[in-house]
């Protein structure tokens, strides 16, 4: 990998863009997955719930590419969430993955209903130091959860993984996670084609000067943010085009411009409605 990377606070890096695969078809995996890293990619974002963590296995194993070369993220499904069934959950994922550990490994959602994610995260520190996770962290979790997770000492989070965009921007929580040490990563960084991001002025302007498209901008906004992004495309075309955001540059005031269109536009669950 060629491309920026980040430092987590567990001392490993990240590629600062990879590829996601929520919602690529099972049985479409291996194939999508492995057009990615022929392509270029070496970081991979998938989760328990999203049933690829075969495809993707596969994927690496007939890829040749050296295993230090990859990072691997997986999720605890909400299911799991607990003592036991955080170790039981990472087992199984392995053992789709074909992995001895994954880079990361990520408590999918806080879930507060079910009142587990601190025990979760107990476990999950077990999971690293038994060698089954090289980095672990959290996604959907807002300031109230990670203060709980703090308010308990232990490791503190390498990332945490929230929806992020242009329309929505989780100023709050990017700012209390940074203030602790934790990178950020987007999800549903295109707004998952459910926000119409790429009719923005802001957006096709800056495409037009960059002579580059709409997608590219957006991605390039996040990653001049300092956010790690993993866009998701089942299109050979779109993954190539994703990855391809490191010759140009986005001025200071288009940055601003694009960061103007704030509108607490989300497309997902809130965090407290996920059970
Ligand atoms: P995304 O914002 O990456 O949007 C994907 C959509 O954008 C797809 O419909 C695709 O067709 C379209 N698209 C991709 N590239 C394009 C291009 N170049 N031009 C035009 N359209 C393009 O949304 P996502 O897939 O939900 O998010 C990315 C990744 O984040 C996921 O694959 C997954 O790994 C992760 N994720 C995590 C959570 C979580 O709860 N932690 C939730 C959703 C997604």
């Amino acid at each position: 990998w060629t491309g920026p990377v980040l430092s987590l606070n567990s001392g490993a890096t990240i590629p600062q863009l990879g590829f996601g695969v929520f919602k690529v078809d099972p049985a479409e995996t291996e194939r999508i997955v492995s057009d990615a890293l022929e392509l270029g990619y070496r970081h991979i974002d998938t989760a328990a719930i999203y049933g690829n963590e075969e495809g993707v296995g596969r994927a690496i194993a007939a890829s040749g590419i050296p295993r230090e070369d990859l990072f691997i993220t997986t999720k605890l499904w909400n299911d799991d969430q607990g003592t036991q069934s955080a170790h039981d959950a990472i087992d199984a994922s392995l053992e789709k993955l074909g992995l001895d550990a994954v880079d990361l490994y990520l408590i999918h959602w806080p879930t507060p209903q079910r009142d587990l994610y601190r025990e979760s995260w107990k476990a999950m520190q077990q999971i690293q130091a038994d060698g089954k996770a090289t980095s672990i962290g959290v996604s959907n979790f807002l300031v109230e959860h990670l203060e709980n997770l703090l308010a308990d000492g232990g490791t503190v989070p390498a990332v945490n993984q929230i929806e992020l965009h242009p329309a929505l921007q989780q100023r709050e929580v990017v700012e209390f996670s940074r203030a602790n040490g934790i990178q950020i990563e987007s999800w549903g960084p295109l707004g998952q084609s459910k926000y119409p991001l790429f009719d923005e002025p802001s957006v096709t302007d800056a495409a037009s000067a960059h002579d580059k498209t709409p997608a590219q901008v957006v991605l390039r906004w996040h990653l001049q943010n300092g956010i790690i992004v993993f866009p998701k495309s089942n299109s050979r075309a779109r993954i190539a085009e994703n990855l391809d955001l490191f010759d140009f540059e986005l001025t200071d005031a288009e940055m601003a411009a694009i960061t103007a269109l704030e509108r607490d536009g989300r497309v997902g669950s809130h965090p407290n409605d996920v059970n």
